[in-house]
């Protein structure tokens, strides 16, 4: 039966990105020799934030609140905005320490292939915002790959109407590549490095 309830969580820990059989045994037979609160903190995450995790609803950030907490915080540049493709994106830009405005997540890239039409991603909200906000420049930090570049042109022409200005990060990025795999040099590099797109 011990047998079950181990095997179970091997199985289940399989589930996560990057974690074969090996790992997997390893950190369930971890687990099991853990404190018990310890071991009870982890589902406890794990809970949480599958039940309070949601949207922001200014910039579509994951919150357990109505507005997220770089949204809510007063110090930060109102006047600066960064499109990013994923929330996940916006925690690797906060480690570079290289931006401090507001932020704008697409919840996506374009890929007609895929079914990714541009009405799937959060743009008209990212318009609805420059209607109403006192924002001067709006930084397009969508990756660096082809899904990510055609994204960014495309949000570049439908902003056009805007007039404001729009800034594309700079490629000290490699080709190819996904902003979540870049060093925190490379990126705030990339950033401090950002170009006017016509
Ligand atoms: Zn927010």
């Amino acid at each position: 039966m011990t047998q079950g309830i181990i095997e179970n969580l091997i199985i289940e820990l399989m589930k996560l990105p990057g974690i074969g059989r090996k790992t997997a045994q390893r950190l369930a037979f971890f687990i099991l020799s853990m404190p018990g609160e310890d071991a009870k903190g982890i589902s406890r995450a794990i809970n949480e934030v599958k039940e309070k995790a949601r949207f922001c609803s200014e910039c579509f950030n994951i919150t357990d609140m109505d507005v997220c907490s770089i949204c809510s915080d007063n110090s930060r540049d109102r006047r600066k905005l960064c499109v990013v493709e994923e929330p996940s994106n916006i925690v690797v830009i906060e480690r570079t320490g290289s931006f401090k405005g507001l932020y704008h997540v697409l919840l996506g890239a374009l890929s007609p292939i895929d079914g990714m039409t541009p009405e799937k991603l959060k743009i008209k909200e990212l318009e609805g915002r420059l209607r109403k906000d006192e924002i001067k420049e709006v930084i397009l930090a969508t990756n660096p790959n082809t899904r990510g570049e055609m994204t960014a042109q495309y949000v570049r022409e439908r902003l056009k109407p805007f007039h404001v200005k729009v800034t594309r990060i700079a490629y000290g990025l490699p080709m190819g590549g996904d902003i979540e795999f870049a060093d925190e040099v490379t990126l705030g590099k990339a950033l401090d490095g950002r170009r006017e797109m016509n």
